[in-house]
């Protein structure tokens, strides 16, 4: 199917509605605009009651040739019997932008919605009558009806009617028929259809106008969106309150982290090193004197190229010194806990001090296991050793 070529053209001084780069994103199958939009002058003077300019006085002044199907001048003038668009001899057709700018802007339409409008309509009328656009006074095909129904071929004979035909406007059935009967195929018929549904107000004034419509809904949408918006806040402020706060929320308000929580030493360094993906664990006896026998384990998390160490002294009594939870595959709780390590007496059990280190935030928790139960003050952190949260086990 070839596309219709159509030549556009402002003459006289364009109306200030009119952009005419607008024309050149404008995709269609069905016609295309040929060359730049170019301006010519209009050097004659109206000949009509009215200021109006009549058909014989714009032939003259309209570009003769041109390399389009058909031409489509627009001016910004009144046209013979105040017409909005007026046939002329050669293919060539003129439509002004009198008193329809302010009609449409009154709609909140804009001015392009028009033109396109008319090359659609002409494009269908050049199709229908063998390529060629006859005259108002020649005998042709059917071009529009006086009544208004929002379709192409509106006359508007009433020209406030017009805003109809350029939001969202149709083929009406009748026209849909008449252009079959004039052997235009029903290929394009069906593009032209799908086409002109782009023709359409700008999103802010079809929302407008459906809130004026739709009141009650409208006003359904908005409170529905107002609780959601109001949900999500809610949700971000508290979280961000989480990240922030510094304060003890509950007792022992002025405790501090004991000194050594984060060692920035290499552990690699260490003999007895267990690694495990990104964690690992060294184990290593302090204090070997009869005196300080103890147990000690130190636990780095190794990330970003900082070295996290944890330090914990086990009660006497535990034959194994240590556990550790999340080593491998770490083990995402409450706080996401990045690593856990404890002690174990010699019935297996967990007995005596904890310490994890938490993935978000980098905090550090610390409690109690009596006989395999969490026990007494659990304490969490801070990464500056302020002490965040304080929780009572045996309450
Ligand atoms: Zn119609």
């Amino acid at each position: 199917m070839d596309t219709t070529k159509i030549t556009l053209v402002t003459v006289g001084h364009p109306p200030p509605e009119f952009d005419k780069s607008k024309f050149s994103t404008w995709n269609s199958t069905v016609f295309s605009i040929v060359g730049e939009v170019e301006n010519f002058s209009l050097n004659s003077q109206s000949d009509e009651a009215n200021w109006g300019f009549s058909d014989e006085n714009l032939e003259a002044a309209l570009p003769q040739s041109f390399s389009g199907d058909f031409l489509i001048a627009i001016v910004n003038v009144p046209l013979q019997k105040n017409w909005y668009s007026r046939r002329l001899k050669k293919n060539r057709v003129v439509i002004t932008a009198h008193e329809i700018t302010e009609i449409l802007q009154f709609f909140n339409i804009p001015f392009e919605n028009f033109i396109y409008r008319l090359l659609y309509a002409y494009t269908l009328h050049f199709k229908r009558n063998g390529n060629y656009i006859p005259l108002a006074n020649e005998k042709s095909s059917r071009h529009t009806h006086d009544e208004t129904r929002g379709c192409l071929f509106d006359m508007n004979g009433i020209k406030t009617d017009i805003h109809l035909s350029c939001d969202n406007p149709i083929i009406c059935p009748e026209c849909v028929e008449e252009l079959k009967k004039d052997r235009v195929s029903t290929d394009i018929i069906s593009k032209v259809q799908t086409e002109i549904k782009k023709i359409k107000r700008p999103l802010f004034y079809r929302l407008l106008s459906f809130v004026k419509k739709r009141p009650i809904i409208s006003l359904t949408i908005s409170i529905c969106t107002a609780l959601v918006v109001g949900i999500i806040g809610s949700y971000i402020a508290s979280y961000l309150f989480e990240i922030t706060k510094n304060e003890v929320t509950k007792y022992e308000q002025g405790s501090s982290i004991p000194k050594d929580f984060f060692k920035k030493e290499k552990a690699r360094d260490n003999k007895n090193e267990m690694q495990s993906n990104n964690v690992w664990l060294t184990k290593r006896r302090v204090g070997e004197t009869p005196r300080e026998k103890k147990n000690r384990i130190i636990a780095y998390s190794y990330s970003l190229d900082l070295v996290r160490g944890l330090e914990l002294e086990c009660p006497s009594f535990t034959s194994k010194s240590v556990w550790n939870e999340d080593i491998s595959g770490f083990k995402e709780i409450q706080y996401g806990v990045y690593f856990t390590v404890g002690c174990i007496d010699n019935k297996n059990q967990k007995n005596g001090p904890y310490i994890s280190l938490y993935k978000e935030g980098e905090i550090i928790q610390e409690g109690e296991y009596r006989n395999g139960k969490l026990s007494g003050i659990m304490k969490t952190y801070s990464k500056e050793g302020k002490l965040i949260n304080s929780y009572n086990n045996s309450n």
